[in-house]
This record gives C-alpha cells, structure tokens and sequence, in this order.
C-alpha cells in the first residue's frame, strides 16, 4: 500500500527531498506537516486493513478522519474507495473510480486490471446462473446443477445463486448437496430470509 510523503513544500511547492525539518526553498516549519502525515498515513493503514477484512464502514470512516487531518492525502483516500468498491463488489463503480486516479498512483494499472480479471469472473458466473435457471424451468435438474455449482464457485457473493442452489439440489432429492448449499449461504448471508426459513425447515425435519 502506498502511504502519502511530503513531496513538495506545501507553501511555495518548492521539492522536497528526503525529510528536511525546513523548507530548503521557504525556511518554513515542515515538522507539523510530518507529524499531520504520520497521524494520516496511520489512519489510512486501519482503513485498508479494514477494506481487507471486509468492514467498508469503518474503512471509510478512517478514510475520512484521514483526509480531514491533512488533504494531501487525497490520492491514497481516492485509492480507498476503488479497494472498498472492488470488496463490495461494485465493480463498474471501482472500474469509474480507478480510472479517475491520476496515472502518478503506482497501483493504477494493477487495479485495473485486477477489476477487469473479476469483471470477466462475475459475467461468466452470470452465465452460469441464468443457464442453471433455465434448465430448471425446463426441469433438466442435472444441467441445471451443474451450473448452479459454477456459478456458486465464481460469485457466492450474490445471494440470488445460493437460494437457486438450494432449490435445484431439493427438487433433485439431493438433500445432502441441498443442505450443504444451505450451510454455507446462511454464512454467507445470516440475513437471508429465504435461506434462514429453508434451513430452520430442514433442521425441524432432522429433529
Ligand atoms: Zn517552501
């Protein structure tokens, strides 16, 4: 992760090098702007750390609390929200927003393409997903498994795939696939309705 320098001056924009207490250009103070950066580039490293493990709130909020202590931050702040967009898998708001990054942002072209890789991985999910659905309107149960199990692999993140799962592996009397599928959306999502009453139902039947 890239953590925000004082580059140049920030009075005249005189360059600096290396962490001079004075400005060589302006003689002025530089030690408070360190010490803004520091505290800054403290809260940017919770931010990303929380982005990684998934709590986006806090992240932005340390984003946030970041970019208020000192504004030159606002490259790694920018950086922020593209990594906080990919892990709540907006992906064409990521894409938008990686582009806009200044092409100085040394993670740019890695981001993008890790974006498009996941783009690619998300449509062929899709695909999955709709071929499963159709062959289950047309009751072809087994290509219809077989998909859904794709599509489970490329974007367990869409709820929608888990509640198809499940469904599928019922009407094929798999019971055991069914409550496998089961097991791990109500992980996934504990706030699932659909997943949550099917689970009870089945956890009622065992009793
Ligand atoms: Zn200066």
């Amino acid at each position: 992760m890239l953590l925000a320098q004082l580059k140049e001056c920030p009075v005249c924009r005189g360059e600096l090098s290396g962490r001079p207490e004075k400005c060589p250009g302006c003689g002025v103070e530089l030690t408070p702007y360190y010490e803004q950066l520091d505290e800054a580039n403290k809260a940017l490293a919770e931010a990303f750390n929380a982005a990684t493990r998934g709590e986006f709130e806090h992240a932005r909020e340390m984003g946030s609390k970041a970019q208020a202590i000192i504004p030159l931050v606002e490259d790694q702040v920018s950086l922020l929200h593209v990594r906080i967009a990919i892990g709540e898998r907006r992906l064409a708001d990521a894409w938008e927003k990686a582009e806009s990054l200044p092409d100085t942002v040394r993670e740019k072209s890695e981001l993008l393409h890790e974006i498009a890789s996941l783009h690619e991985l998300e449509t062929s999910g899709k695909q999955h997903f709709n071929l499963a659905l159709t062959s289950a309107c047309h009751e072809y149960y087994a290509d219809a498994s077989y998909h859904i199990e794709r599509a489970v692999e490329l974007i367990p993140y869409i709820p929608a795939v888990w509640r198809l799962a499940v469904k599928i592996e019922l009407k094929r009397r798999r019971y055991d696939f069914a409550r496998k599928y089961l097991e791990q959306g109500v992980q996934m999502f504990p706030n699932e309705r659909y997943l949550a009453s099917l689970a009870e139902e089945l956890n009622r039947d065992n009793a």
